[in-house]
């Protein structure tokens, strides 16, 4: 009869966690965001570009029809899609589409 020791099984569990880990991160390394921005309806609060945890959203130096500056993508590359700008417009002008690339 095999015994696996204690040793065995923490060193197997270990293996998988970092497995996962490994999947993981690759998975969300692979997703590019993309922000649409309801420009008319922004109204400029900048919450939006404060929310952002990877600085993609600035408001733009051009002003909408109703003379508010507003938000746009200054940096989309570095956009992941992680929705934390759409959560927080006050507005919903805020559209976030995520693709696996
Ligand atoms: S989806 Fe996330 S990373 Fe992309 S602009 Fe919004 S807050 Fe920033
Ligand atoms: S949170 Fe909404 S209303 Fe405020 S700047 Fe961003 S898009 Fe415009």
């Amino acid at each position: 009869m095999n015994i696996v020791s204690e040793p065995d099984i923490y060193f197997v569990f270990s293996v998988l966690g970092l497995l996962i880990l490994a999947e993981n991160y690759w998975k969300m390394a692979k997703v590019q965001g993309a922000v649409v921005v309801d420009k008319e309806g922004c109204k400029g609060c900048s919450l939006c570009v404060e929310a952002c945890p990877q600085d993609v959203l600035s408001l733009h130096n051009e002003v909408n029809s109703r003379g508010y500056h507003y938000s746009y993508m200054k940096n989309p590359e570095a956009c992941n899609g992680c929705s934390n700008c759409g959560v927080v417009c006050p507005d919903t002008c805020l559209t976030i589409y995520r693709v696996k690339v």
